[in-house]
């Protein structure tokens, strides 16, 4: 049992001290990448199928594409950008980038009607500076705030609840919409629904993949939907990829589409050719 032990930890050592050169390689190119503002951020279309037409668009962070490589996902340096003061610096670089794209869509009839979601981590809304940060960003704008949606997962609420669940009143009471993200995979999302002034609930993709083959799942799609409607929400479906998934949604009653279906996230110079062309792609 003793020599057992000792071979899980050399093979144990050598692959956490990797993982952990991983991170500060990402730590550092982070720093580097916002020192020289070269941040990047992708805009994913949101469908409404009765209006025919995009209605909006979520943000979401890119690492700088460079010399060939594949890009760092963000589901990978979000998480690394969390446990250091990193996470603020990245979502004020975001929110500006997102801001100006509001801003210029106030100035032409055609996409004047677009939303724009912003993701919020949890550690950003829980800085005590949060919303002064955001005050300072948004005076440099005349956009309607009810043009900027944030989105929130419900893990947000699980620590520090009181806190987060202060600024988000704060953020409905300024006039944004919120958005619970990710909805269904977090520990308890009806709660959230009752206590929360949410305008929109996210249903998480991964249901929208097991709609199709599995009957419960269908039944809770469709309890999620009917509670929305109660509640006066509205819901996204995230992460329609195929017609047979758009039918699926649409037959249980879900209006905004957003997913691979009608678009990938795209640089902003893309969005105009993408809400000008009638059909999807
Ligand atoms: P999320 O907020 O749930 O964003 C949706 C993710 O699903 C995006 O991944 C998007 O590219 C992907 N997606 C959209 N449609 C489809 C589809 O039809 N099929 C599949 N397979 N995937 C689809 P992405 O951009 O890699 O972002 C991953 C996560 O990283 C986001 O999940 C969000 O939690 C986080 N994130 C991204 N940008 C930001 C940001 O600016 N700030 C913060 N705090 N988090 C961000
Ligand atoms: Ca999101
Ligand atoms: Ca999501
Ligand atoms: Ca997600």
């Amino acid at each position: 049992a003793k020599s057992e032990g000792r071979n899980c930890y050399q093979l144990f050592v050598p692959s956490m001290s990797e993982q952990a050169q991983k991170q500060a390689y990402i730590q550092n190119q982070l720093r580097q990448i916002l020192e020289h503002n070269q941040l990047e951020v992708h805009y994913q279309g949101q469908y409404s199928v009765e209006e025919d037409r995009f209605i909006g668009f979520e943000a979401l962070v890119r690492w700088p594409q460079r010399d060939n490589q594949p890009r760092i996902s963000p589901a990978q340096f979000i998480p690394i950008a969390e446990q250091s003061r990193l996470i603020y610096d990245l979502g004020q670089a975001v929110l500006i980038q997102a801001c100006t794209v509001l801003q210029e869509w106030q100035e032409s009839t055609h996409t004047r009607h677009l939303t724009l979601a912003v993701n919020l981590s949890a550690k950003q809304l829980n800085a005590h500076d949060f919303l002064d940060r955001l005050e300072n960003i948004l005076c440099r704008f005349t956009f309607p705030f009810t043009k900027l949606t944030f989105e929130i997962t419900e893990t947000a609420f699980l620590e520090h609840s009181e806190c987060v669940t202060r600024t988000v009143n704060t953020l409905k009471a300024m006039g944004f919409s919120l958005a619970l993200d990710d909805f269904g995979t977090g520990y308890s999302s009806l709660n959230y629904l009752q206590n929360l002034p949410f305008d929109i609930i996210k249903i998480d993709q991964c249901f929208i993949q097991r709609l199709g083959t599995c009957n419960k799942t269908w039944a809770l799609v469709k309890a999620i939907i009917t509670i929305a409607d109660a509640f006066n929400m509205s819901i996204v479906a995230e992460g329609v990829e195929s017609k047979k998934q758009l039918e699926s949604v649409i037959a249980l009653g879900c209006d905004k589409i957003q997913g691979y279906y009608y678009s990938t996230p795209i640089p902003k110079e893309q969005i105009d050719s993408l809400i000008s062309s009638t059909t999807p792609a």
